[in-house]
């Protein structure tokens, strides 16, 4: 296995059959300079973080890194509900670097020119969605939510034209796979049963190696999706995160959060909050993420039908049957996801309406989704005027009331509280300055500080704390966009 600069590759996706992947390098850009490289996944990755700060060239495809191999890789995808050919159109996987323990990471550049799956597309990316992939998804792993990371950022030095002409960038993405539930619909429409019981096989290996000799593997591994699926939705739901785009191409095998483009975190709770622009309908708003994901599991389902079982009504009655636990299963998550968030233990009856009656409290009062889960960890009544309210006082009573009741101190319970309610998320308004300073003005200031604040999002901070605020009146952000 060559090396260079810590850099193990293993290739194992490649050795599949040809039908799931092309051979494809990366087109060389003119001026390749970083934006911003991640020196602590750089480290945890067991890379050599300060040789390759000085070498944009191998994460722009100016450069190819020993061992690496690059494709790009074919799959299809639900788009708002429709069947569409996809594959990577704008993304070239290097390979697989084994890091620390064994652990297999793809390394992928995203935005490294044209493919065979390119469509009408140039391949290229523009600096600002770029920035907020790195952003976004930095921002997620440090609130603990499973997701793909970003190592880098590398300016092309050639501009990219979208609605206005734009820097191009290209991201480095980390990701422990991109298997995602469009691959497997990709496989399936390929008629080949062979190909698809490998692609099972592979996946079993790769992220759920537990299943190895389950008796029924296609459905284990499809029971098991579900209940990553529904622990990653209730991560989401816990700290506000409306993905924008769930799309089955961007649901993942391995259970980790990819694809940032229209994300945005919620600022006032309101189920129906939707922030991108192609979403008329609300398919994607924040309180359908869980069916969404349900339906999404549903395609994957259809996919696996003829591994399950050789009689299909004896397949789809498993199938079902295991899709319907969802919405009990996700339930059960949420509910004690919540409980934590409130700083309960154990559990009692009323609960349930305890959770539900300060949601409606914070919709009817428009009240910060962030904000109002951490001003509760406090000793007395939160500062405020809006907790004035007297709706809010009665309410704020009868949880503490419940506290009191705690198989636990009041100590432990704020701990736990502490531990699942950020202080700081990526603000829209913060994320747009940045991105705004950073594309027109070539200005990393902003980003930087930001990126910095958000890597310990559960750290104490004052209430008059910068990024603790929501936006002002003309600051607000209504809509957010693909970029692609
Ligand atoms: P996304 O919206 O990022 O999930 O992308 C959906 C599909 O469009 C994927 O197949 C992408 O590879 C492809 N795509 C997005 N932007 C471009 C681009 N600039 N050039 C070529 N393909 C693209
Ligand atoms: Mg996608």
């Amino acid at each position: 296995m060559p090396s260079a600069f810590g850099f193990r590759f293993d290739n194992t996706y490649r050795r599949l059959p040809e039908a799931l992947f092309s051979d494809c390098t990366p087109q060389p850009v003119s001026t390749p300079s970083f934006v911003l490289f991640n020196d602590d996944l750089a480290r945890e990755l067991g890379l050599d973080n300060k040789a390759l700060s000085t070498h944009p060239e191998f994460f722009s495809g100016n450069a190819l890194l020993a061992g690496s191999e690059p494709i790009a890789q074919a799959y299809a995808g639900h788009q708002f509900g429709n069947l569409t050919m996809l594959g990577d159109g704008r993304a070239v996987l290097l390979g697989e670097h084994l890091g620390r323990n064994e652990q297999r990471h793809d390394i992928q550049l995203k935005g490294a020119g044209r493919t065979p799956f390119s469509r009408g597309g140039d391949g290229r990316a523009a600096l600002g969605p770029m920035l907020r992939e790195y952003i976004i998804s930095e921002a997620l792993h440090a609130l603990n939510i499973p997701t793909t990371r970003s190592l880098a950022v590398t300016a092309t030095g050639d501009p990219v034209r979208r609605e206005t002409p734009q820097p191009g960038a290209i991201l480095t993405r980390v990701a422990a796979s991109h298997i995602r539930v469009g691959t497997f619909q990709y496989a399936a429409g390929q008629q080949n049963p062979a190909l698809l019981e490998q692609l099972v096989d592979y996946t079993i290996a790769r992220h759920y190696p537990e299943l190895d000799g389950a008796q029924n593997k296609a459905l284990a591994l499809f029971d098991a999706v579900m209940d990553r699926q529904i622990d990653l939705v209730v991560h989401w739901m816990r700290v506000g995160f409306i993905h924008g785009v769930l799309n089955t191409d961007n649901v993942t095998l391995s259970g980790e959060s990819i694809d940032f483009g229209p994300c945005a975190f919620m600022d006032n709770f309101d189920p129906n909050t939707v922030f991108s622009s192609i979403d008329h309908q609300g398919r994607y708003a924040f309180g359908n993420q869980p069916t969404i994901t349900q339906w999404n599991l549903g395609r994957f389902a259809e996919t696996l039908l003829g591994l399950i079982d050789d009689n299909v009504d004896t397949a789809i009655e498993k199938a079902t049957a295991s899709l319907k636990s969802f919405s009990q299963r996700y339930e059960e998550k949420w509910h004690a996801m919540m409980s934590k968030k409130l700083g309960l233990f154990a559990s009692e009856a009323d609960d349930g309406k305890l959770i539900a009656d300060l949601l409606t409290w914070m919709q009817t009062r428009h009240a910060d989704y962030t904000n109002t889960f951490r001003d509760l960890i406090n000793d007395g009544l939160p500062d405020g005027e809006q907790y004035q309210d007297e709706s809010f006082q009665q309410w704020h009573q009868q949880w503490r009331a419940r506290l009191a009741r705690n198989s636990k101190p009041l100590a432990s319970s704020l701990c736990l509280m502490r531990n699942h309610n950020p202080a700081v998320i990526p603000r829209n308004h913060l994320v747009e300055q940045a991105l705004n300073a950073a594309s027109n003005d070539n200005d990393l200031a902003p980003t930087r500080a930001l990126l910095e604040t958000l890597g310990t999002p559960y750290a104490d901070r004052d209430s008059d704390d910068p990024y603790r605020q929501t936006a002002a009146p003309g600051e607000q952000v209504f809509q957010t966009f693909c970029g692609t």
